[in-house]
């Protein structure tokens, strides 16, 4: 089978490795159909100074594919089922993954395709409770982006910042993965959306989207324009994955007691807070990272009634890196798929 592998920073392998043995008790064997590109990929591609990891490793966060065949014992899946897979080889028997709360698990072994082999190849074994069914409806290319992207959405938005119909929320990069799928879930409750583009180009996308109000961040202060569309009040909510450029303008965005949730720092990881401004308004900072099995179920479900993710472009499993270069060029509107 094809296995596409980091052997260094910035180098991928594209070549046959042994297919895995029929699935043991309780495991299922997957056939790998669509792989959906993310920030996370890139972090792994250039290499990272505090992530611990082994290389060669084979790469590929979050994907979807079909079953190809099921261990003794399992009895969820026929073969040719669609299915997507948790990203992370969490125990399945700690106290948060008892709660559901997968994300928190307290002995996870791994990041796929960051610490251990991911999905970048023809064939995957796992552990069927890590497997969850992709609903009639929903084609692979769109499921592929349900893990990651549209779960840690899901999470981000309902389970931490627990957004409500009729709020207002600040989705900061709206042409980026999580930027679209954001915008699309906001709007579909009801929200009042406010995102930030970096070109006129995606402005209209991010209208076309269902965006209220689209600020261009190169051409201007996107604190200064919120402040003016909220008539000063502020958000309710901001979506935050930018980082030390955006973060303190942010939290200026903010009404009072409102809630800011971030999921990443693309722009850089460090920045200072103003303690004062941070009690006094009430704000509540909320990191938040992956999601839960629930999260998943939960973003299937909102593809199949039609909330489907943004594709940007798709590419043949042999230029995955050209999707990478894509994706770091951040001339993107929407999710990267490979194609398998
Ligand atoms: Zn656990």
């Amino acid at each position: 089978m094809r296995a596409l592998t980091l052997i260094a920073d910035r180098r991928l392998e594209l070549a046959d490795a042994p297919a895995p043995a029929a699935p043991a008790a309780g495991d299922v064997q997957i056939r790998i159909r669509a792989v959906a590109l993310n920030h996370l990929d890139l972090w792994g591609y250039r290499g990272m100074a505090f992530a611990k990891r082994k290389m060669p490793v084979v790469v590929g966060v979050e994907a979807a594919g079909e079953i190809a065949a099921v261990g003794p014992g399992t009895s969820a899946f026929e073969p040719g089922a669609p299915v997507v897979m948790y990203g992370a080889l969490t125990c399945g028997v700690c106290k948060p993954c008892r709660a559901g709360r997968d994300n928190l698990c307290e002995s996870v072994g791994g990041i796929m395709g960051f610490h251990v082999d991911g999905f970048a190849r023809d064939l995957v074994n796992l552990p069927e409770r890590l497997v969850i069914p992709v609903p009639r409806g929903v084609v692979l290319r769109d499921a592929a982006c349900a893990p990651i992207a549209f779960a840690t959405v899901q999470h981000m938005l309902f389970d931490n910042a627990r957004l409500e119909p009729g709020e207002s929320v600040l989705v900061h990069a709206g042409g980026s993965g999580i930027g679209t799928a954001a915008i699309t879930m906001a709007k579909a409750i009801g929200c009042t959306v406010i995102t930030t583009v970096g070109d006129d180009a995606k402005a209209d996308k991010a209208r076309k989207l269902g965006a209220d109000h689209v600020i261009n961040y190169r051409t201007d202060r996107f604190e200064g324009v919120v402040r003016k569309l909220t008539a000063k009040k502020g958000v309710d909510v901001v979506f935050e994955h930018v980082g030390a450029e955006t973060f303190n303008g942010s939290l200026l965005c903010l009404k009072r007691g409102g809630r800011l949730v971030t999921c990443g720092s693309t722009s850089g990881p460090s920045t200072t807070l103003n303690l004062m401004q941070l009690f006094q308004q009430q704000y509540r900072i909320i990191g938040s990272f992956g999601a839960s099995m629930r999260n998943i179920r939960e973003s299937l479900a909102k593809m199949a009634d039609g909330l489907l993710p943004v594709i940007d472009t798709e590419v043949p499993l042999t230029e995955f890196e050209r999707g990478l270069a894509r994706l770091e060029s951040r001339q993107v509107f929407g999710k990267i798929v490979v194609d398998f």
